[in-house]
């Protein structure tokens, strides 16, 4: 099929999907916003299951698939589902080799809504998107909330697939089985790192996958953490960096305040500091950065993904495998095409089923 039909084909097949989270996340949104939820999980209605069972024969409704760890060696397998075959066959034939070497740095800003970029309130961040490509229109999943949303951001699949609704990392939780970028990258050699403002994130960096994951107090925290290991450190090829005040900000006192502006500031700040933490180390020539966020907000939540404003999140890719010049992505974006982005620069197969293709256009050719 035409490459240009076949992402708005399958997109639209999965948009049923989403309908499907959506339906969960109805019944489930007395529950899973800000605050860690104290009462057992209620558990997935059985119509919700079946329906998941049905479109989805491998699917599991109430725990994550195990997506297998794909190694350079590793085929395709032949129990694949159609779904997953026809996702992964645009981007199975895809030679990284053409691009220029590369490590890949993730920066999550928690929360952060794109409208609140500014070349005035956050230069470091308007110069990675003017020196890269951006799009201010990318879209997390449905539920629009941190655990969910970074599951998906990286791993590379939707919520169907991973199903994690919860929001903490009480004991009583299911353990996340879906692998991340982290698993991928262990697996294939290569050296990573996690500092991170929110505990739960450790579910998806696990310490025994990742070369170091550390979590950190606040922004300022993170950065300087991030900061100590990157110069102490022999130099990692995936680093992930999530920076949790924007978020903190916005439900004490609301999206798009004086305040919540203010603290997306500082969250620049730290974005610098992450940004020069690079240089000294002299990778900042090697290394393409994404910058996005988990989820937008409105008044002090986020949890309602029917609302655009919760969904929509800033999504920029700068470096060397990036197009240069502030490009403007004109093509939908997913949370989780930054995984499938990240491991095509980072040169590793793409697993099959993985929801998320690289953003073609945002890459070098
Ligand atoms: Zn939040």
């Amino acid at each position: 099929m035409n490459k240009f039909w076949t992402k708005p084909l399958l997109r639209l097949s999965r948009f049923g999907l989403q309908l499907l989270g959506y339906s969960v996340w109805l019944v489930l949104a007395g529950c899973v916003p800000t605050a860690a939820p104290s009462s057992p999980p209620p558990p997935v209605p059985t119509a919700t299951a079946a329906a998941l069972a049905a479109v989805s024969p491998t699917a599991v409704a109430t725990t994550a698939i195990t997506l297998p760890l794909i190694t350079k060696s590793a085929t395709p397998t032949a129990t694949a589902t159609a779904t997953a075959t026809a996702t992964a066959s645009p981007t199975s034939t895809h030679t990284p080799t053409v691009l220029p070497p590369s490590r890949v740095l993730i920066i999550v800003v928690d929360g952060l809504r794109p409208d609140a970029i500014s070349a005035e309130l956050t230069p470091h961040i308007w110069e990675l998107a003017q020196t890269g490509a951006y799009s201010w229109a990318a879209q997390t999943i449905s539920p629009s909330i941190t655990l969910p949303s970074h599951t998906s951001m990286l791993s590379g699949v939707d919520f169907y697939q991973h199903g994690v609704w919860w929001n903490d990392d009480a004991p009583e939780r299911p353990p996340i089985t879906t692998p991340t970028l982290f698993n991928y990258a262990t697996a294939a050699g290569l050296r990573s790192l996690a500092v991170y403002g929110k505990t739960k994130i450790m579910l998806l960096a696990q310490p025994e996958v990742t070369t170091q994951s550390i979590y950190a107090l606040g922004d300022v925290g993170v950065s300087m953490r991030f900061a100590q290991l990157l110069a102490e450190e022999e130099p990692f090829d995936l680093m992930f960096t999530h920076l949790p005040e924007v978020d903190g900000t916005g439900h004490a006192l609301g999206w798009m305040s004086e305040a919540y502006l203010a603290a997306v500031a500082q969250a620049d700040t730290a974005v610098g500091t992450i940004l020069k933490a690079l240089a000294d180390k002299g990778l900042r020539e090697t290394t393409t950065i994404v910058l996005t966020a988990d989820h937008g907000g409105i008044n002090l939540g986020h949890g309602d993904p029917t609302l655009a404003v919760n969904r929509t999140i800033p999504w920029i890719l700068s470096g060397p495998a990036a197009v240069a010049g502030g490009v403007m992505l004109t093509e939908p974006i997913e949370t989780y095409d930054t995984a499938a982005t990240a491991l095509t620069i980072l040169r590793l197969p793409l697993p099959e089923g993985l929801d998320g293709q690289p953003v073609h256009q945002a890459l070098q050719k």
